[in-house]
């Protein structure tokens, strides 16, 4: 199957920053992470009327207006044109202008609440278990709607992992074995993924129990998976070794 691709680097500004109308930002299509995803109709705000009618009055700044967005975006490929639907919200910021005779200008920023099909946040390479790569595309959907769903979404995608490995789920006796005995299991067997898994479990603990205000360390996490998978399922290693052969053959002719 192929799944999340494209990030080697997580592109964190896209997914966090306010943005100006002609600015909208350009996430990489999630069905075939060629193409870009742009308004298919355009990008126009609207205004609810209970924020609109009261512009008259004396009291009002334009500083409390809300605005609304929302439609379709299409990839910019066209062999693919895959169609995603997206909602954000909108406000009025006053910012110094001196150019301008009243030293101010009104200018309208923008965030984007969701995409769905949410774009891939990490690239997860096509032989990674369809499991752990569904749960991660959940945590992808979830990333918009909570930072602690989507902590959740990648722990369960560990589960997963780990039930790849053949590590069991049940002690010898039939009792349900919790995240860090399964974890403990993999320790003589297979320590890079004990490792990498125990020091996801410690943030996961923490973000599925806080509130994570900040997407910053689940970027971190999400960029330590991306690594961790092309290691362990990508084939960039024996592609390397194919490439070295290939140039070794070269010299030899
Ligand atoms: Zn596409």
């Amino acid at each position: 199957m192929t799944c999340g691709g494209r990030s080697k680097v997580i592109d964190r500004e896209t997914w966090i920053n306010r943005f100006y109308k002609e600015k909208f930002p350009k996430f990489y299509c999630s069905k075939c992470h060629r193409g870009r995803l742009i308004p298919k109709d355009g990008f126009e705000a609207h205004e609810p009327e209970y924020s609109s009618r009261v512009h008259g009055e004396d009291w009002h700044d334009f500083e409390m207006v809300l605005l609304r967005i929302g439609g379709l975006l299409k990839c910019s490929d066209s062999e693919c044109g895959e169609l995603a639907s997206y909602y954000g919200v909108g406000e009025v910021f006053r910012y110094e202008d001196f150019s301008d005779e009243d030293g101010y200008r009104w200018e309208q920023l923008y965030e984007i609440k969701s995409i769905y099909p949410s774009p891939a946040i990490i690239a997860i390479p096509s032989e990674t278990p369809s499991t752990v790569a569904n749960a991660l595309l959940a945590s992808f959907n979830s990333f918009w709607i909570d930072y602690g769903l989507c902590a959740n979404a990648i722990r369960r995608s560990l589960e997963y992992l780990l039930d790849h490995f053949d590590v069991p789920r049940e002690s010898n006796k039939g009792k349900r074995l919790i995240f860090v005995q399964r974890i403990e299991t993999l320790e003589v067997a297979n320590p890079d993924s004990h490792s990498f898994v125990d020091a996801m479990r410690i943030f996961l603990n923490e973000g599925s129990h806080q509130n994570l205000d900040s997407p910053t360390l689940l970027f971190d996490a999400f960029e330590a998976l991306e690594i961790y998978l092309d290691d362990t399922f990508g084939k960039r290693k024996e592609r390397f070794e194919e490439l070295k052969a290939n140039l070794k053959n070269m010299s030899n002719n």
